[in-house]
């Protein structure tokens, strides 16, 4: 599965010109990787094989100051979801929860 973030769809990309979205990959670190699958409401990133999040699932505190790309602080979590801008095929799919709001 492709390019850009695993749980947006794909007219969101208007708002990533608008917001210069950035993409992140899920952390390397086994434990906040379950964290970050987990507050995303999904049961797997498996099928994924670049699995990245949007700039726009995370507060602004998340980011590194003064940095010219936008970077993660190692803490970081992502917790914005908004649910109509998810991608119908993960519903579908059973890889994002219905739950999600
Ligand atoms: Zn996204």
């Amino acid at each position: 599965m492709g390019f850009g973030c695993l749980m947006c769809k794909k007219p969101t990309y208007i708002r990533y010109k608008k917001f210069q979205a950035s993409f992140h990959s899920f952390p390397k670190c086994p434990i906040q990787k379950k964290i970050w699958i987990k507050k995303c409401k999904l049961t797997t990133i498996s099928p994924f094989k670049y699995p990245k999040l949007c700039s726009f699932h995370f507060e602004l505190g998340c980011f590194k100051e003064n940095t010219k790309t936008r970077i993660l602080k190692p803490d970081a979590i992502p917790t914005i979801f908004v649910r109509r801008f998810m991608k119908k095929k993960l519903f579908e799919d059973g890889i994002l929860k219905e739950s999600l709001t």
